[in-house]
């Protein structure tokens, strides 16, 4: 059985065909500038040179027909007929409270999307779009829809619910929804199958830190907190979000410096977290290395960051009665050896301890706790296409 994995962005696409026979991607692919002049298709294969093709794509089912001919290519594809796509799993951002789990794409769902769409303008309306182009494309192959937030939707009320009035909440779904929910799902799948053990007996904080960074309590495999909130913007300091910050603080900046919504929007999404206070870049690689040029507001970011993600461990601990495994992943997560160090420095009272040697470790599974640890430390390299692929072949069959 070969599933398509795709995520649309608004003028960007993402896909993979997984094998799930082995689980193994047998080509990934990156479209570029859809709808926009110097549109780019770039597909890798394991063993073989990139294949690229630049043509004009107007539109997402441009984009995906290409992708299409690309799989299908007698030099460079992977399969002989686009009959061997036996499904196609899309990534879809927000679910709202109406979907805990991935689903079949019926008109109904298509339907319950839209409405989602004002919950996240930027995102939904992509995903839409992609759905339907593949449709268009592929009408007699089933097709599910995986939610970024459907894993969070077990969070109980007090820790979803924010302290306004409860109308707000009721009438227009401003709530904690969390996001990046099938990385946690999968990274804390994987931790607990690499103690050898049941998720439904461990308590596990997973910490995905990438440029946009999220950490989730996840207790007997389901989770009962997140650091994202309404939107992607809550939580920790990020690449250019700010994370948490006194919501009187927006209207402070709207009506003593007279900033628009959109313009306080831009400022706390795209122009603050660590590119923010360094004002160096939001890749924390350039922040790394200014700092160890002796930058100051460079080594203020990253502490920033550290600090916020060692405080939310610490109280997810206690969300959870405890903690039995910690899960770094995504591209600090997996990568940056000294972040992981300095975020656990401070949290032996916990029972985490890392091992120095173990810790020297990117892109792979392994446990880097001490061998003593009371709580177990891993990195695990997430895999968000496989776990859709996974959930696909599921709800298809
Ligand atoms: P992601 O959004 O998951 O792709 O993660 C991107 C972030 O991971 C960027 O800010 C990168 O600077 C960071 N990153 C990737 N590799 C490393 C590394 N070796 N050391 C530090 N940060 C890294």
């Amino acid at each position: 059985m070969k599933v398509l994995v795709i995520n649309c962005g608004s003028s960007s696409l993402k896909y993979q065909l997984i094998d799930m026979s082995n689980e193994i991607a047998l080509a990934q692919g990156l479209v570029e500038r859809i709808g926009i002049e110097g549109s780019i298709l770039t597909q890798k294969v394991d063993g073989r040179d990139k294949y690229i093709i630049k043509t004009p794509m107007n539109d997402h089912k441009d984009a995906i027909e290409l992708v299409l001919k690309a799989l299908v290519d007698e030099k460079n594809g992977v399969i002989k007929s686009m009959d061997e796509i036996s499904s196609v799993g899309h990534r879809v951002v927000h679910g709202g409270e109406k979907y805990a789990q991935s689903v079949l794409v019926t008109d109904e769902v298509m339907k319950e999307l839209e409405e989602c769409a004002k919950l996240a303008p930027l995102h939904n309306p992509p995903n839409i779009i992609g759905i339907n182009a593949c449709k268009e494309l592929m009408p007699n192959t089933p097709m599910t829809v995986v939610f970024d937030t459907a894993f969070h939707q077990t969070m109980p009320q007090e820790a979803y619910m924010y302290a306004i009035p409860y109308e707000v909440y009721e009438n227009h779904g401003i709530r904690k929804y969390g996001f990046h929910g099938t990385s946690h799902k999968y990274v804390s799948s994987v931790a607990a199958d690499e103690m050898g053990k049941d998720i439904k007996d461990l308590k596990i904080i997973t910490c995905h830190l990438g440029n946009g960074a999220s950490v989730a309590a996840v207790k007997n495999g389901q989770c009962v907190d997140t650091s994202m909130g309404f939107t992607p913007l809550e939580g920790l300091v990020m690449g250019t979000r700010c994370g948490n910050i006194d919501a009187a603080a927006v209207t402070f900046l709207m009506t003593e410096l007279k900033m628009s919504a959109e313009e306080v929007n831009t400022l706390l999404n795209k122009k603050s977290g660590v590119l923010g206070v360094s004002g160096v870049s939001s890749d924390f690689r350039d922040i790394e290395d200014a700092s160890s040029k002796g930058n100051e507001r460079a080594k203020l970011a990253l502490n920033m960051f550290d600090y916020r993600v060692r405080q939310y461990i610490g109280s997810y601990a206690a969300s959870m009665g405890g903690v039995d495994c910690v899960v770094f992943t995504a591209g600090l997560g997996e990568n940056a050896i000294e972040t992981r160090e300095t975020i656990c420095k401070g949290l032996e009272f916990l029972g985490i301890e890392i091992d120095k040697e173990k810790n020297n470790v990117r892109g792979k599974v392994r446990e880097i706790s001490k061998d003593g640890s009371k709580v177990k430390v891993f990195v695990v390299p997430t895999n968000e296409e496989l776990m859709i692929a996974r959930d696909t072949v599921v709800l298809v069959k």
